[in-house]
C-alpha cells in the first residue's frame, strides 16, 4: 500500500511514523508512506498557504493554488491518481468496515486541512471522498489522517504478526471483543476467569463468545441491533439474561435479538 501526505505540518507525523508497527511496516516495504509540505506549492513570496473566506466570518481558509500545484505534481509520475480523501468533521463518519473497504486501494492519499478547513474547489474538483474520525472539531486534519493511516496500515496483509491478528477483535464481527487477561492467573486475589486456565478451546470459544455478546449488550446496545447473530448467539444471550440483571428493558431491540427460537 503506498500512502500520500498532503499538509502543513509534516513534523505531526514523525512521532507516529516512526513507531511500532507502523515503523515496521515501512522497514518491512509493505508500506510507503510520503509527507508533502503543501507550503513548498505556495507561490506566495512569503509561501503564504491560507486566506480570508469570502463573505466574511472568523478564520482563515486554505487557498486552492497550493493543494492544486501539489497534486498535479504528485499526479503526474504516476499512472494512476491515488484515491484521495479529505479529512473533514463533514465527512463520513469513520468504521472498521470503511478501513477494510479502503484497505484494498493500493494507493491512498489524505489531504489534511488546517485553520477553518479548505477552499472548496478542491473538495470539488479533487477529493473522491470525505471521511471524519467523529463528531467534535480538531485543530487540523493531521491527527485525523493518522488515525485513518494507523487502522488501514494495520489491515496489511503481514503487518500485524501471528500474534496480533485483527480477526478476532472489537467490530470484526459486529460485536465488541471479549475481555482478555494475562499472567500472573492471580494478583492482588483478584483471578483470571477459570475457563481460561484449562486449554478447553471449545469451552474458551463459547466463554468469550458469551462474554463479547454481554458485553457489547452493556457498552453498546445500539451494535447489538445491527450484529448478525446466529441460533447459538440467541441461546447464549438467554442464558446471559438469566445470569444477569440485564433485562429486556436495557436492549432496545431486544424483541429482535430474544427472538421466538428461544
Ligand atoms: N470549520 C470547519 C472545521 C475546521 S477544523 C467546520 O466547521 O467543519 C480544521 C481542519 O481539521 C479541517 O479542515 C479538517 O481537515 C480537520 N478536522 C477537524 N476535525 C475533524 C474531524 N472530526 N475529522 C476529520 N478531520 C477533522
Amino acid at each position: 500500500m503506498r500512502i500520500e501526505i498532503l499538509t502543513l505540518f509534516p513534523e505531526m507525523f514523525e512521532g507516529p511514523l516512526h513507531t511500532s508497527i507502523i515503523e515496521r511496516a515501512q522497514k518491512k516495504g509493505l508500506v510507503e508512506i510520503k509527507l508533502h509540505q503543501l507550503r513548498a506549492y505556495s507561490l506566495e513570496k512569503h509561501h503564504k498557504v491560507d486566506e480570508y473566506p469570502f463573505g466574511g466570518g472568523v478564520g482563515m481558509l486554505m487557498q486552492p493554488d497550493p493543494v492544486f500545484a501539489a497534486w498535479n505534481e504528485i499526479c503526474s509520475s504516476l499512472p494512476q491518481r491515488p484515491y484521495l480523501i479529505y479529512l473533514s468533521p463533514s465527512g463520513k463518519q469513520l468504521q472498521q468496515a470503511d478501513l477494510k473497504r479502503l484497505a484494498q486501494k493500493e494507493h491512498i492519499a489524505l489531504l489534511c486541512g488546517h485553520y477553518e478547513g479548505i477552499d472548496q474547489r478542491i473538495i470539488d474538483q479533487l477529493v473522491a471522498e470525505e471521511i471524519s474520525i467523529g463528531d467534535y472539531v480538531l485543530t487540523g486534519g493531521e491527527l485525523p489522517a493518522m488515525v485513518l493511516a494507523d487502522g488501514l496500515i494495520r489491515l496489511v496483509p503481514g503487518v500485524l504478526g501471528h500474534d496480533e491478528s485483527s480477526d478476532d477483535e472489537s467490530f470484526s464481527d459486529g460485536l465488541l471483543e471479549y475481555p482478555q487477561y494475562t499472567r500472573p492467573a492471580e494478583f492482588e486475589g483478584l483471578k483470571v476467569p477459570e475457563v481460561l486456565l484449562h486449554g478447553n478451546h471449545q469451552k474458551i470459544a463459547e466463554w468469550r463468545r458469551k462474554q463479547s455478546l454481554l458485553k457489547t449488550w452493556k457498552m453498546r446496545p445500539d451494535l447489538m441491533a445491527k450484529a448478525h447473530l446466529n441460533p447459538k448467539d440467541r441461546i447464549l444471550l438467554g442464558e446471559i439474561l438469566e445470569e444477569s440483571d440485564l433485562s429486556y428493558k436495557n436492549l432496545s431491540i431486544a424483541p429482535l435479538v430474544i427472538s421466538d427460537e428461544l
